[in-house]
């Protein structure tokens, strides 16, 4: 199934209470055909109105990053973990994190990159791990049983609370940054 397929089936999705105070869903962005896939936790407000992932302060952070990383965001594709808007940013629960989880496999199936970037703990825990800790597992990378390279970092909405998290996360950034070289010039 293609991408706009996917995109096609999602429309009208009322799998979980979330799809009550969005605006739009907000599917994903990027190259269907990306080695490099970022997955976040959620729209917020900017993202929900724009339909677009990671338009709001935090993803001009982000761009700034992958800039930094030289990693053109128009090569990478973006997503998140649910695609409606929790209400007052909180945190997606289990609950309707499973039950948006399929579009998300159906999207790194259909894209099958090389490395997925899990940006945060809501990433990390809903992909990885329930009880994994972000802080701990932060640049390290893992491995799906398929061979995808795994690298958690922090969230950028957690650099702008927390400018202290800059420098783990460009270190991290940098790993990302010479797999990604490896990768493209193979
Ligand atoms: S968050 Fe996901 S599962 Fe819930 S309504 Fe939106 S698209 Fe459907």
């Amino acid at each position: 199934m293609s991408l706009k397929q996917i995109e096609k089936e999602i429309q009208g999705c009322r799998r979980c209470g979330l799809a009550d105070g969005r605006t739009n869903i907000v599917f994903g962005d990027g190259n269907p055909k990306a080695k490099l896939m970022l997955i976040g936790e959620g729209p917020g407000r900017d993202e929900d109105l724009q339909g677009k992932p990671f338009v709001g302060a935090a993803g001009q952070l982000l761009n700034k990053i992958l800039e930094a990383a030289e990693i053109k965001r128009e090569d990478v594709y973006i997503a998140n973990i649910v695609k409606c808007r929790p209400p007052g940013n909180r945190v997606p629960n289990r609950k309707e994190a499973r039950a948006c989880l399929p579009w998300l496999w159906q999207q790194i199936e259909t894209i099958s990159p090389r490395i997925v970037v899990l940006l945060g703990s809501t990433a990390l825990q809903n992909l990885i791990k329930p009880d994994a800790r972000i802080t701990k597992m932060r640049g390290q990378w893992l491995e799906s049983k398929s061979g995808i390279k795994i690298m958690p970092t922090y969230h950028p909405a957690a650099l702008l609370r927390d400018p202290s998290k800059k420098k783990p996360v460009w270190e991290d950034f940098q790993k990302i940054r010479d797999e990604y070289k490896k990768i493209m010039n193979n």
